[in-house]
């Protein structure tokens, strides 16, 4: 079986973490974010785990609405100017507090996402040391 990677993740623009211990999905803590859709705004708690994409949200969002993230800190947006390769909407992005970043789709249903390493391999072997087992 796989290990449960769960990443911690920070604001690109004020560092400050997104991790919320106090909405635990998977047994870990969830990454709180700010949510605009052109019908209402409202908050977001997504599953840490890499590769798994629950989430519990104060909004009903429709499939396909591309989704505004922005960080409950310092208000920003997180969106960045690289589209997704499946469907062209905007990415995601965050920072990893152990470095590189987790990049995904801003569209609801679309299941594009990655992570980024400086150096994927170190990266992993500290996960795995953290998480793993
Ligand atoms: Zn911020
Ligand atoms: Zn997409």
């Amino acid at each position: 079986m796989k290990h449960k990677i769960s990443l911690q993740v920070k604001c690109p623009h004020c560092r400050k973490s997104l991790m919320d211990d106090e909405v635990i999905l998977h047994g870990f803590p969830s990454i709180k974010l700010n949510i605009q859709t052109p019908e209402d705004r409202g908050i977001v708690n997504l599953c840490s785990v890499y590769e798994c994409f629950d989430h519990v949200s104060s909004l009903k969002t429709k499939k396909d609405t591309v989704v505004d993230f922005s960080c409950p800190q310092c208000n920003k947006e997180l969106l960045v100017k690289e589209e997704c390769r499946l469907c062209d909407a905007p990415m995601v992005s965050f920072v990893l507090q152990s470095g590189g970043r987790v990049n995904f789709c801003s569209r609801h249903g679309c299941s594009n996402h990655y992570v980024a390493f400086d150096d994927l391999s170190t990266e992993l072997a500290r996960f795995y040391e953290e998480f793993g087992h």
